[in-house]
């Protein structure tokens, strides 16, 4: 679109305009990359404000930067859609981050992938040697980012040592840096779910450690973080039944993550929703023969997913409403199981938006908890 305007106009992005207006003591924190970019930009958040650094929440997620043009922030912390890069000129990021670069949006880019991994590269363009860039050692696209930037770089990596960034040892989170290797904390102690999610705080160490000069404020805030709500969010436990929102689980890929980030319990899936999606759900067939004891469906997929289940001998109950639906799952689940709620479609079948699913979800779950007396 922008290349077919007349060439005589430069056309920038909100975020560009906003930027121009920056004063000199307000710095960019941006965040970008396929997945994992909400939920490593709320952590960013957290570790700045709990370090007492003065920043904003912004971009994609919460209000845009143009809204902060009258406010003296020091940091935007500020998640950047490829969207946004495609119409940038002089924005720079102090501090960067690519979560990682896998096929999206292709059908907006004449030459598809390279087109779409070109635009979030432009996240560091106009970095320099004192500013930082963060990338995805396991990401192919995002390590071969590294060749054109001028600034520092980190890398971070699930299973194996980096030279400069973060990464696992043993059980224990590492930062290396400049040759030390500080430990922050143990793999039990983070409270976020899932191998997806260790990525996302790995990427948050090395992008913040720069700036969270206190290592315990980095430890308690990883202890404690809960995700951003929709997305794994912890809901409650009732006699021993966890339950576990994750109603941003629109998709095949999403509730994939979902089934294989609780492996030492069994899961009780809550699956199903709005028709109108082609999806192909063969490949949650083995997560659920390997992590769930049964699931309950629910909304217009249901046909669909009763059959498959018929055909690949899973035990399913049928649930008409949500409250249905958290009731069926308590009634299968054991001590220790987790109920999940991970509809792998989208849910405008019953309810307005995925975050309206979640939130009747919780109410729901809580009614069951009163109900129990806990
Ligand atoms: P985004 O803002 O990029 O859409 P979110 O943080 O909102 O990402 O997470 C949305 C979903 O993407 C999650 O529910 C999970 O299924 C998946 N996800 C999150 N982080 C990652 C990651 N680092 N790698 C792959 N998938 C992820």
């Amino acid at each position: 679109y922008i290349r077919s305007v007349a060439a005589h106009m430069t056309i920038i992005s909100e975020l560009e305009f906003a930027w121009r207006q920056m004063k000199p003591h307000q710095k960019i924190i941006g965040i970008t990359g396929t997945n994992g970019k909400s939920t490593t930009t709320t952590l960013v958040y957290e570790l700045f404000r709990s370090q007492g650094l003065s920043a904003a929440l912004t971009g994609n997620i919460g209000f845009p930067l143009c809204d902060y043009a009258d406010k003296d922030y020091e940091y935007f912390i500020c998640e950047i859609s490829s969207y946004q890069l495609e119409a940038i000129v002089s924005l720079r990021c102090e501090s960067a981050l690519i979560t990682n670069i896998t096929p999206d949006h292709l059908n907006r880019y004449d030459d598809g992938f390279t087109g779409y991994a070109a635009a979030k590269r432009r996240i560091f363009e106009n970095q320099n040697a004192d500013d930082i860039l963060v990338l995805n050692a396991e990401n192919v696209p995002t390590q071969e980012c590294a060749k054109g930037a001028k600034s520092k770089i980190y890398m971070f990596h699930k299973t194996e040592p980096v030279a400069q960034g973060a990464y696992v040892m043993g059980d224990m989170i590492v930062m290396r840096e400049s040759s030390k290797l500080h430990e922050i904390v143990r793999l039990h102690e983070v409270r976020l779910p899932g191998a997806h999610n260790l990525e996302n705080i790995l990427a948050a160490v090395a992008l913040t450690w720069r700036y969270v000069t206190n290592i315990d404020v980095l430890r308690e805030v990883l202890r404690t973080f809960n995700g951003i709500e929709h997305r794994l969010e912890y809901v409650t436990v009732i006699n021993g039944v966890h339950f576990v929102n994750d109603s941003k689980g629109t998709n095949v890929d999403s509730t994939e993550k979902a089934l294989v980030s609780y492996p030492n319990a069994k899961i009780i899936a809550i699956l199903g929703g709005d028709a109108a999606k082609k999806s192909d759900f063969s490949p949650l067939i083995p997560l659920i023969h390997a992590h769930c004891r049964s699931v309950v469906l629910i909304g217009e997929k249901k046909p669909v997913m009763k059959a498959l289940c018929d055909k690949e001998n899973i035990t399913y109950t049928e649930a008409v409403t949500m409250a249905d639906a958290v009731h069926l799952a308590f009634k299968a689940a054991q001590q220790g199981d987790v109920v999940v709620l991970s509809p792998a479609c989208a849910s405008f079948d019953m309810f307005d938006n995925f975050e309206h699913r979640g939130t009747v979800f919780k109410e729901e779950v809580m009614k069951l908890k009163e109900e129990h007396g806990s």
